[in-house]
């Protein structure tokens, strides 16, 4: 069985294995850390374009203020200011289709009085078309959303098909409606307080990785860097070692592990593991461009290729979630497009700026009722093995803060608190 004295070997440097050896480590525990790239930060990183001469993420990550976990943990490495956001929770639109501009602002108390007021609300929307919400957060059982709520009108088609799409990474009405409920029910739920948006403007290693391996190697820990785990190996009960290929180490009878890789490794690793094995992409592309003064720092775009686009500092970056269409097209086609869309946006010249096209495939699970049930707990049957990562049972869709509340919970069960549970 192992004890709160014995070393936890946490196998991938995603924001979940971080999280977890952060919180390890204020428990004063041991921690290795092996990570099969040169890098830490897994899904969510940045790195210097040589095309465009900056540094991009590979994504811009967007959070919101009700996202505790994540915020804790940013608190916790010291780099809580690294994000910003407006003070008051305000998303603003555009629809390329006829022009219109307008802003929703939700008010900060629980009591939803913003639907109540014509210059807060959709426009075209009465306070009644937003009864649905209320349903689709008490629904039981999981079912695609088409079938919870109308997935077309007004307040469909100016916000919630731009937010679901935005959190879930997948069509809305494909979507699972337990997940959406679970997101309405932490945000709109608790009130415009948990629905400030958030950004890292000077990029999302710089808020949420470089400052956790600081802090780590303050604390005597340096990650293992290019140190793919190939297999574990098992006594009985536990797992005995861990198979790096060039290396094996043994783990003594109060050593844990905590496999923080993506699902379809995990499966690999755990032969047997049941997992979401389908997936959606996420394409982001940056142009190397200063924004007009005055850009909102984000806007929703409705009827464009663009569907978030964001003005940073010295570049504009643009968001296209389950962008399955964009994978097969040429590079240079996306960007063009979705320039065009960014140009109307901003007023700027048609002429494309330096770019870069990052097009993830597997940027989440697929949300789906489906893959949604497959996901497994962080216990094991090793008593001294827990899972940890966005695609674990936590209640979310793929998100950092699905990701931080896997590697907090899988540290509460190897950090002595929870031991004797893990065998479950
Ligand atoms: C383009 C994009 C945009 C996104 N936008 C948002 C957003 O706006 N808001 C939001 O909240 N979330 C967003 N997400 C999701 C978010 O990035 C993820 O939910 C989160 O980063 C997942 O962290 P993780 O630690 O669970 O997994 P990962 O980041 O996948 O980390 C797993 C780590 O394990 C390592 N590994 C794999 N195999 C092995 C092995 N055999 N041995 C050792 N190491 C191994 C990997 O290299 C990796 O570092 C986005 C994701 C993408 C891709």
């Amino acid at each position: 069985m192992p004890s709160s004295d014995g070393t936890v070997h946490i196998i991938g440097a995603g924001l979940a294995g971080l999280a977890a050896a952060v919180r390890l480590t204020e428990a004063g525990r041991a921690v290795a850390i092996h990570e099969a790239t040169g890098q830490a930060g897994g899904r969510c990183r940045s790195y210097y374009d040589h095309t465009t001469g900056m540094v991009i993420d590979n994504g811009t990550h967007l959070l919101l203020s009700g996202n505790h976990a994540a915020l804790n943990y940013l608190k916790s490495i010291g780099a809580e200011t690294m994000l910003e956001g407006p003070a008051d929770a305000e998303f603003q639109f555009i629809d390329l289709a006829g022009g219109a501009r307008w802003t929703v602002r939700f008010n900060n108390g629980q009591i939803p009085w913003w639907i109540f007021d014509k210059n807060r609300r959709v426009p075209q929307t009465r306070p009644r078309d937003y009864l649905p919400l209320a349903r689709l957060m008490w629904a039981s059982g999981d079912q695609p959303l088409s079938k919870l709520m109308s997935c077309s009108g007004p307040l469909y088609d100016r916000l919630l098909e731009p937010l679901f799409l935005a959190a879930l990474n997948i069509v809305p009405p494909e979507g699972s409606g337990k997940l959406a409920a679970q997101i309405l029910k932490e945000t709109l739920g608790v009130g415009g307080k948990a629905c400030r948006p958030l950004i890292a403007p000077e990029g999302i290693g710089t808020a949420f990785v470089d400052p956790a391996v600081a802090h780590l190697k303050q604390r005597g820990i340096d990650i293992n860097f290019h140190r793919p785990l190939h297999a574990l190996g098992y006594d009985g009960d536990r797992v005995s070692h861990l198979d790096f290929g060039a290396d094996t180490i043994t783990l003594d009878a109060s050593d844990s592990v905590i496999l923080a890789v993506p699902s379809y490794a995990a499966a690999g690793l755990l032969p047997g593991l049941q997992v979401p094995s389908s997936f959606r992409s996420i394409v982001n592309v940056h142009y190397r461009v200063d924004p007009p003064a005055g850009q909102p720092r984000m806007i929703g775009v409705i009827n464009g290729t663009a569907e978030w686009i964001f003005a940073l500092p010295g570049r504009v970056a643009v968001t296209v979630s389950d962008a399955g269409d964009l994978l097969e097209m040429p590079r240079n086609e996306v960007a063009q497009v979705i320039w065009r869309d960014v140009a109307a946006v901003m007023g700027l010249p048609e002429m494309l700026p330096p770019w870069q096209l990052v097009r993830e495939r597997r940027a989440t699970f697929a949300a789906t009722p489906e893959e949604n049930a497959k996901r497994p707990g962080a216990r094991t049957n090793w008593v001294n093995l827990v899972l940890a990562g966005d695609w674990t049972a936590t209640g979310l869709p793929a998100t950092i803060e699905g990701a931080v509340r896997s590697g907090n919970r899988a540290a509460d069960l190897v950090g002595g608190r929870n031991v004797n549970k893990v065998a479950a």
